[in-house]
């Protein structure tokens, strides 16, 4: 039988619940995590242990047969994979936030500003089904900084219970995306 490749987050919000779906799924391996990847001795499976933001292309690409990973990073990645299914774990959502002590009054009020986010493309698309124009700024990580350093004046981010944005003093204004993992396939596989 032909071996399945599948391709989880080596170390993340992701890691310990893609891992336990195997588990609960009966197959067993031996893994340490220095390394990338894993055989199952009781099913013929692989186990690759990726960063999340690399898995789309990997499926994409065949080199993993399939993928757990969060459906934003899916559709920020706009790889063409097919969507297995809905994971029920990891459930968040990308929200646009702004500085507690500014005032909002709806999405328009983001025209002329300049938006600090992860997801470019995820932002821009909701942008201009809006009819809003913002000016994106893409930055990989701790998002959340960039008002209070004058970096930009509102964020797109990745919140669960809201407690980051409220100790960096944001509040969220507007929800873009609801997200949680999904299992991804390479094209003609799902
Ligand atoms: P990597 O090192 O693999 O690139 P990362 O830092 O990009 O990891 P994590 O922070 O581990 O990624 O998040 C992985 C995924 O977990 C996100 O893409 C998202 O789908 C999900 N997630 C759930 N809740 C949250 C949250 N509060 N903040 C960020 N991501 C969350
Ligand atoms: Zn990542």
């Amino acid at each position: 039988m032909e071996t399945l490749k599948l391709a989880v987050q080596k170390s993340g919000r992701l890691s310990e619940k893609s891992l336990q779906f195997i588990k609960e799924c009966g197959i067993s391996y031996a893994w340490n995590k220095a390394k990338l990847k894993t055989q199952s001795y009781n099913f013929p499976l692989e186990l690759l242990f990726l960063r999340d933001d690399d898995i789309p292309k990997y499926v994409a690409d065949g080199v993993a047969d399939i993928g757990i990973i969060g459906e934003n990073v899916m559709l920020e990645k706009g790889k063409t994979v097919g969507l297995v299914e809905k994971m029920g774990f990891s459930r968040c959502r990308l929200s646009i936030a702004v500085p507690q002590t500014s005032e909002y009054n709806g999405i328009s009020d983001l025209n002329g500003k300049k938006i600090a986010t992860s997801y470019p493309v995820i932002l821009q698309k909701h942008l201009d089904e809006q009819g809003v124009t913002a000016e994106i700024h893409e930055i990989s990580g701790s998002v959340e900084i960039a008002p209070s350093i004058g970096l930009a004046d509102a964020v797109c981010d990745l919140v669960s219970t809201g407690s980051t944005l409220l100790s960096n003093g944001l509040k969220e204004v507007e929800v873009i995306l609801r997200s949680e993992a999904v299992m991804i396939a390479t094209p003609g596989l799902s």
